[in-house]
């Protein structure tokens, strides 16, 4: 838990990341940064050919993906993408599953590779759930924006291979700066390895516990905004977070929204 103490970074996000513009075309706008081929490639990610200047190392196997930071949902316009950051956690990653297990929801885990190195088994577990994995780099630096390309290498990289490792092959699929912090370079990077870059649209704030009811409101009051929804499972006491997704999780089904994944 040691660097999930401070997070005033959460007040800076970028608006790249943050998927809301409050602009009429912001809809558009997601629609074009859509993948336009679409295609899952297997987890295991054996069958592509390395591609691309920077697909050369180790077994970097992963077919490039867009570069551009994805918003919107697989699902399409009526799509949800719950977002699940900051983990796994040995006390709130269980309950979060539980949650989504309840709901029949699947979700996208932002994994910060030392948490992924200490619990393995949380991370086998989220994907044997149907979960997509998502890189939130080594040490959740928020300032990794400003650091010299070998360090953002290291940080993406070495977060894949501890998150890859931990599942047992699964790579992520996605890679989330912390607090937005991304860089042209680092989304080359990340997109080079199969990670398509990943941002948000609905902050629910949960890592204040401005209690369940904020968090509720947050999601109903914003989801119009865009279809990717964060949430978190790590840094602190998450009941709130459990509580409000047993909450939200119902009532985007009532409103006829679906769950679905971040387009790659
Ligand atoms: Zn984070």
């Amino acid at each position: 838990m040691v660097r999930h103490g401070g997070r005033g970074w959460h007040g800076r996000v970028l608006a790249a990341a943050l998927g809301v513009t409050a602009v009429a075309a912001a809809t558009s706008v997601w629609t074009a940064q859509a993948d336009p081929v679409g295609k899952q490639h297997a987890d295991t990610g054996v069958s592509a050919r390395p591609s691309g200047p920077a697909a050369g190392a180790e077994d970097s196997a992963q077919a490039r993906v867009s570069a551009a930071i994805a918003h919107a949902s697989d699902r399409g316009a009526r799509g949800v993408n719950i977002t699940i950051d900051d983990g796994p956690d040995p006390v709130w990653t269980p309950r979060v599953l539980q949650v989504l297990r309840d709901n029949g929801v699947k979700a996208t885990f932002c994994m910060v590779g030392t948490q992924a190195e200490a619990h393995p088994e949380l991370v086998r577990a989220v994907v044997a759930a149907g979960h997509r994995l998502c890189d939130h780099t080594v040490s959740h630096d928020t300032g990794m924006d400003h650091k010299s390309q070998a360090y953002q290498s290291q940080q993406i990289l070495d977060a894949e291979r501890m998150i890859t490792k931990a599942s047992g092959g699964v790579r992520p699929m996605y890679y989330r700066a912390p607090g937005g912090a991304f860089t042209p370079y680092s989304r080359d990077l990340a997109a080079s390895h199969g990670m398509r870059p990943l941002g948000w649209n609905v902050d629910t704030e949960d890592f204040k516990r401005p209690g369940t009811a904020a968090i509720v409101a947050t999601v109903r009051n914003e989801v119009a905004n865009g279809p990717t929804i964060l949430f978190h499972d790590a840094g602190g006491d998450r009941s709130q977070t459990v509580a409000a997704l047993r909450e939200v999780l119902p009532w985007l089904k009532q409103q006829g929204y679906s769950f679905g994944f971040p387009v790659r």
